[in-house]
């Protein structure tokens, strides 16, 4: 249609009547591509009775199209330069309520609560400025929200840090934090002429399904995490001199005891590990106390 926001000519002229500029340190790359948004938001599965949160809508594009596929959608936006523009652009979508905020500072629990408490589902759907990607996703994770899924817009190098499985380069702690709470799909990577200006990376879409349970137990998952952390300090390090220095090098010996008890070479690298070796470890090195 006339009014989609997602094309070349269209937001140049939306920037160019508003006369914004563009701040390269909120990561703002608006999306030029209606194929691209056609995936995201079939990635969402969403439908009439599910909400959306958007985080980053910049001048509309995604929340467009989230207006049609979804029952609900909230848009948090932290540049208030866009507030004006999003209402103006958004006129007609009388399910979108945009939110100025830090997406980072925001009680996210309280506002999904409000706003989509009639809903039957929550998603989050964004492309994501770059430079907070992490932080962003992390936060929706530990605090447990009660997410469907998370599509985003990443960096395509953290995407695939996100999905790699036990073995190679890309798998560390942001692997197994994430597979932790979610199972992970790559949706399809994305070159950076379809943005506004473009970036300098690659992007990737990201889908990321929140399990109903974790995919190992664990006694204590703040202690889990940091032997995850520990075990990657060095990467060419092995999981005996990671977690060595971690428990203490007095340790040592039972430490390689230990890593056998698990059924674990003390030889390999933590990036070998799977979920559940790493769970293991984590219970037994919780259980000695050291
Ligand atoms: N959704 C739009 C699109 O696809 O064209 C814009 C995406 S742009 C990559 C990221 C957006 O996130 C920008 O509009 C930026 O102002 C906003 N943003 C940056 N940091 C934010 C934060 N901490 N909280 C909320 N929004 C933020």
């Amino acid at each position: 249609a006339a009014s989609e926001v997602a094309t070349p000519k269209r937001t140049k002229e939306i920037i160019g009547r508003y006369g914004f500029s563009f701040k390269k340190s909120l990561g703002q790359n608006f999306l030029i591509d209606q194929n691209i948004l056609n995936k995201i938001v079939a990635a969402a599965e969403l439908d009439p009775s599910k909400g959306a949160l958007e985080i980053g809508p910049g001048i509309g594009a995604l929340t467009q199209q989230l207006a049609q596929a979804a029952g609900r959608v909230t848009a948090v936006e932290i540049d208030n330069r866009l507030i004006p523009i999003l209402k103006d652009v958004l006129s007609e979508n009388d399910n979108v309520e945009v939110v100025h905020g830090d997406v980072l500072k925001l009680d996210l629990a309280e506002l999904i609560e409000r706003q989509f408490k009639e809903m039957s589902g929550v998603s989050v759907v964004a492309n994501l400025p770059y430079y907070v990607t992490t932080p962003i996703l992390m936060k929706l994770l530990e605090e447990k929200l009660p997410l469907e899924h998370i599509v985003v817009m990443i960096q395509k190098e953290v995407a695939e840090r996100m999905a790699a499985k036990p073995g190679g380069k890309a798998y560390g702690s942001l692997s197994v934090a994430v597979q932790y709470y979610c199972e992970p799909k790559l949706i399809c990577t994305v070159p950076h002429t379809v943005f506004i200006p473009q970036p300098n990376v690659d992007s990737a879409v990201i889908k990321l399904s929140l399990r109903d349970k974790p995919p190992v137990d664990v006694k204590s998952e703040s202690y889990f995490f940091r032997v995850v952390q520990a075990s990657f300090a060095q990467r060419r390090k092995t999981i005996t001199n990671n977690l060595g220095a971690f428990v203490g090098k007095e340790h040592r010996e039972a430490l390689i005891e230990l890593l056998q008890g698990c059924g674990i070479d003390p030889a390999r690298r933590g990036e070998t590990l799977s979920l559940s070796e790493f769970a293991a470890v984590s219970d037994a090195l919780l259980a000695t106390g050291w």
